[in-house]
Parts: structure tokens; sequence; C-alpha cells
């Protein structure tokens, strides 16, 4: 008996040879540091956690009381349709509770956005410094991905998306566009007036996602959500989390708001029970609760300017942001690299920035007023021996 050779299942690598194309060559989506370890070191509350664009706020008052009572069904299956939330974002948003779907935090519908409208032969354009789901997204879907150049360092929009670069890089065969507006790292946003002129630029078999994640602290004149943009674009979708201004990331409740057609072509992959009762609940209780929602959004809108600021005044080059964070250039990678470890060292988090191409860059949350004076504390211990920031653009 002549015995077929057979691949050794003795690691990583020899999985992974079994797996699907698409999964074959991806590194999963990185979440920065290990904070339950760092947590243990420094002690709870004394680490100052700026890498995760988390709301320092914490939840409303009444999407926590709303959360304990769910607990009491937490025996039972949620409800497989979102219904009681569906309802209060409809009402809120202008549309129809077919027009919505729930995710177990966005980062669930990023991902199956692919799955369901991209492959091999329908590819997927973003821009240079987009969200890295996105990429994340198309390879696991196996789809090829078409990276639009982003504006040069020293334009008005530093790094952020270029309209026209990415309605060049759309081809006859792209059929999922993603931007974040406001991006994910960048902080910077394109004005109301370029994003409708680029929809109306994109043929209609290009879906376009549009991710919301961060809208709620834009508070620019120029900025408008995309939502408004619905009844004229049925290839568009438009994203929103409860994980940064509702303060919500560790219950993991995001949605979409598009054409009910597209919702329904969605629902068919979509796990019946992703978002679960305890979150359905807080959620919707959240979304009522507009005195929390405001006071968190003027802290950010006030804490930011002033954070910028002394970043500055140190000598970094901090991009635009609409945002709850700041993409900080230190003018160089190993001075990045060593404030990033000199800020941990002290019990800083913030988050580096080389997995986007952006070395020399930080990305920093913006915190309540006591942890961004930690921050800045620690940052000029830490820069006493490394720094060699510039203080120019670029
Ligand atoms: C944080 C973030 C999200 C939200 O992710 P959730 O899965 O909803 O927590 C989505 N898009 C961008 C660009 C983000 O930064």
């Amino acid at each position: 008996m002549t015995e077929r050779e057979q691949p050794k299942l003795d690691d990583e690598a020899a999985f992974a040879g079994l797996a699907q194309a698409g999964i074959r060559a991806l590194r999963a989506y990185d979440p920065g540091h290990d904070l339950v370890a760092l947590r243990r070191r420094f002690g709870a509350g004394q680490l100052v956690e700026l890498g995760a664009n988390e709301n320092p706020y914490g939840p409303s008052p009444a999407a926590r009381q709303a959360a304990l009572e769910a607990l009491d069904g937490a025996h039972r299956y949620p409800d497989p349709l979102g219904g009681g939330l569906k309802r209060v974002l409809a009402e809120r948003l202008g549309v129809t509770p077919a027009q919505l779907l729930l995710g177990n935090g966005s980062h669930e519908l990023l991902m199956q956005f692919a799955q369901v409208f991209a492959g091999p032969e329908a590819a997927v354009a973003m821009s240079q410094y987009g969200f890295a789901v996105y990429a994340l997204a198309a390879q696991a879907a196996g789809a090829p991905l078409q990276f639009a150049p982003a504006w040069a360092p020293d334009a008005l929009m530093p790094r952020g998306h270029a309209p026209d670069a990415l309605a060049s890089v759309v081809s006859a065969r792209t059929r999922l566009l993603y931007l974040a507006n406001p991006n994910n790292p960048t902080g910077t946003w394109i004005a109301a007036d370029a994003l409708a002129a680029l929809l109306a630029r994109l043929p209609d078999e290009v879906i376009v996602v549009v991710d919301e994640a961060y809208a709620e602290f834009a508070d620019a004149p120029d900025y408008r959500s995309a939502l408004a943009l619905l009844p004229r674009h049925r290839n568009l979708i438009v994203t929103r989390t409860f994980s940064k201004a509702y303060a919500l990331a560790g219950l993991r409740v995001g949605y979409a708001v598009a054409d009910a057609g597209l919702v329904a072509v969605m629902e068919r992959l979509r796990e019946s029970f992703n978002v679960n009762g305890v979150a359905l609940a807080a959620a919707a209780a959240a979304l009522d609760d507009d005195t929390h929602l405001q006071q968190v959004v003027s802290a950010n809108a006030r804490q930011r300017p002033l954070l910028a600021e002394a970043l500055r005044a140190r000598g970094c080059f901090v991009h635009p942001s609409q945002t709850n964070f700041l993409l900080a250039d230190f003018g160089g990678d190993a001075a990045a690299a060593a404030i990033e470890a000199g800020l941990l060292q002290r019990g800083v988090v913030v988050r580096p920035m080389a997995g986007y191409g952006l070395p020399q860059c930080l990305r920093i949350t913006v915190g309540t007023a006591d942890e961004n004076r930690r921050l800045l504390q620690a940052l000029d211990e830490a820069s006493k021996r490394t720094c060699s920031a510039t203080g120019q653009r670029g």
C-alpha cells in the first residue's frame, strides 16, 4: 500500500495552506497593545488609554440602566430583527426600518459588504490612508484592491481622501468603494459638496460605503452626513456606530442605512442573532439620551483644539480633525517610535501608525482634560531625550 504524501498539519502555515485563497495571505486586524496586560501592570485607572478612539466619558446612565434590565432576559435569544432599536433609529434618521441593517459593531458590516459584493472579479477601491478594515474585508473576499493616492502631506486636507483620485481609480471591474468621512486614522474629512460630486460621478454598479463612525463629532461648516444623499443614490450605504460618541464600544453595535433592496441582500448573510439583547437595549436608550451625547460631543469639541495646540507647541504637525482623535506627525520614524515607547513606559497608550505606512505619526485619542494633561506631561518627559520633531509639515 502506497501512502500519499500528507501535509503535516502542525502549524499556522500548514492550515493556512488549506484556507481559501483570500485568507492565505491575510494578516489579522491589529487591535494595538495588549491592554489587559498593561492595566495589570499600571493598575486599574492609572493607565491613560488613548489608543483606540474610545469615549473617555463612559456611556449614558440611561443606556447602562437599560443594559442591566435587559440582563434579566439573557436566557432568551435577542430579537433577531432588532425591531426596537430599528424603530428608534428609523424615526431619528427619517428612513424606514427596512433601510436599516444592524451589526455586531460596524466592523462586522464592513466585512460583510465585501463578502456580499466583492470577489476575484469585483474589485474594492479605497483611499491610501483609509481605515484598515476595508483592505482586510477586500482580501478576505479575494477581491483586488484599488488604492487611490491621498492628498499630499502639505495639502489643505493633509493625507485626506482626494475625491478625484478616488473617481479615477474606479474602473469597470470596481464593485465596492469604501470611504470613511471623517476618516480614521487621519481625522480629515471630505466637504459635503465634494462628496456629493464624487457620488454623482460614480456608476450605479459601484456600491459606495460612507463610514460615518465619527459623524457625531464633526462640526465643520462644510461637513455633512451622507444620509441626505441616500434618496438620490441607491448604491450608497452609510454606516454608523455606537462605539464612539455613544460610548458603547464594549457592547458591539453598529448599523448601516441603505436602500431596502440592498439591505435585503445583506440580510441573506447576516447571522440571525448577531446583535445581543443587552446591546440592543443599551443602544436604543443611548439614542434617546441626547443630553449625554451633547455633553460628550461638546467636551470633545473643547478638548480637541486644546490638545492639538499643545502638540503643535511641542513641534508636531497635527492633521486637522473632525473626530475624537488627532494624527500627530513627529517628523521622523525614529522620533515617533521613541515617543511611543516613552509614553507606554509612563502608562500612556497611543496608537503607532506604521501599519498605515505612517511610521512618523502617532494617533492620539482626545481624552478628558486630566488624561490630556497626563499625556502631555509624559510626552514632555519622554521627549527630553528623544525630541527630534521638526515642527514642519510632512
Ligand atoms: C471605530 C471605527 C468603526 C467602528 O467600529 P465598531 O465595529 O462599530 O466598533 C468603524 N469605522 C471606523 C473608521 C472606525 O474608526
